[in-house]
């Protein structure tokens, strides 16, 4: 890269090219390598909260490990995002299996949209009674992150008037904003 740059350190507003690893509990849970880095735009809330704060003032090349516990992270578990259901209940072609994965559709009392989907994983099977976890699934966890910062630039004030990162031709990531609604 030729392009001048007067970006040498994390700050609010600033373009971040970063690499990381993403463990809880001692296992690789998320990844991006050098091939596939993210790209945010500081002080957006467009990451994690817990990492992002931790990134200010490093600068290109730097690496660290950010402990992120769980209110900084995915939240805490949520008891009442707990439920049980009956067996009779779900559709025959869902596996009654530990671990799989479904989508129901909310009450939406608690939402502006009417036909909210939450994800669903199945924690327990007993009888004719199936529960259902409706946290998130790193929710309650320790995140542990290894990051390295991998480009640093200004942004463009059209992308600071967006609160968001655009692509090289001035592409709009707009899902990204909805992947970090569904993160909350
Ligand atoms: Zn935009």
């Amino acid at each position: 890269m030729t392009t001048p740059n007067s970006i040498n350190k994390i700050a609010d507003d600033v373009v971040v090219t970063l690499e990381y690893t993403l463990k809880v509990d001692g296992e690789i849970v998320d990844q991006a390598g050098k091939e596939d880095p993210i790209e945010f735009l500081q002080g957006q809330g467009m990451i994690i909260a817990g990492l992002e704060k931790a990134l200010y003032g490093m600068a290109v090349g730097d690496t660290k490990d950010v402990k992120v516990l769980p209110e900084d992270g995915y939240g805490p578990l949520d008891p009442e995002a707990i439920m049980e259901v009956p067996r009779a209940e779900f559709p025959a072609e869902i596996p009654m299996e530990l671990g799989t994965e479904l989508t129901i559709a909310g009450d939406g009392e608690d939402d502006d949209e009417e036909y909210e989907e939450l994800e669903a994983r199945i924690i327990k099977i007993e009888g004719e009674t199936i529960t259902l976890d409706l946290n998130h699934p790193l929710a309650g966890k320790t995140l542990e992150f290894s990051v390295k910062v991998a480009g640093l630039r200004e942004a463009t004030p059209e992308e600071l008037e967006h609160g968001h990162v655009h692509g090289a031709d001035g592409f709009e990531y707009d899902e990204w904003e909805e992947d970090e609604e569904e993160a909350k």
